[in-house]
């Protein structure tokens, strides 16, 4: 049988984001984050953080920076008793690279989670703190996508609401929603 996620952008959603993220000494989980992940996984869904890492094209860090985070991420979630479940980013950028299939807002990163991980993203959820994150999620066919509070949710929020998106102020409330969504569906 096939799993259910929440997709997951790194930078504004799991950790604060500090503008092209590279040293591991700099991440912060954000408030509300190891909760929901805690609710989530006592639900039966796998947390998957999708990141675009346009640094890694443009020179300003190397792949084993972005490594490093997200061994630092899952340290950071020890104490919690908890883990994600598969990091997947992409390294590309359009001013290096013309065209790829994984940078947000294009589904790719969600497709290949999807393959390893055995996840139906159709009965998936995405969070993100741009409304592009949420764009990917609904590209790759997510159920429902969610905008979290960051630095970009003033400008973003509107337009989310809009598009049929959800507003949230942590990740534990976007989960809190979703069970209750499921428990009134019977799903
Ligand atoms: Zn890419």
């Amino acid at each position: 049988m096939k799993r259910k996620a929440f997709f997951l952008d790194r930078d504004g959603v799991v950790n604060f984001d500090v503008r092209y993220c590279h040293e591991p000494e700099k991440i912060e989980l954000k408030p509300g984050f190891a909760e929901g992940l805690k609710l989530l996984h006592a639900a039966g869904f796998l947390a998957v953080v999708v990141t675009n890492q346009g640094g890694v094209a443009l020179g300003m860090y190397e792949s084993d920076a972005v490594d490093a985070c997200h061994k630092r991420i899952q340290e950071l979630l020890v104490p919690y008793g908890e883990k994600i479940d598969g990091f997947y980013y992409c390294p590309h950028h359009p001013k290096v690279q013309k065209d790829c299939s994984c940078r947000k807002p294009k589904p790719g990163l969600f497709f290949r989670a999807a393959l390893d991980l055995g996840i139906d993203i159709g009965s998936s959820y995405m969070i993100g703190d741009r409304i592009s994150d949420l764009e990917a999620g609904k590209n790759a066919g997510c159920r429902q996508g969610f905008l979290v509070d960051s630095f970009y949710f003033a400008e973003h929020a509107p337009k989310a609401r809009k598009a049929g998106f959800l507003c949230v102020s942590t990740v534990a409330d976007a989960v809190k929603q979703v069970l209750e969504l499921e428990k009134a569906r019977g799903s």
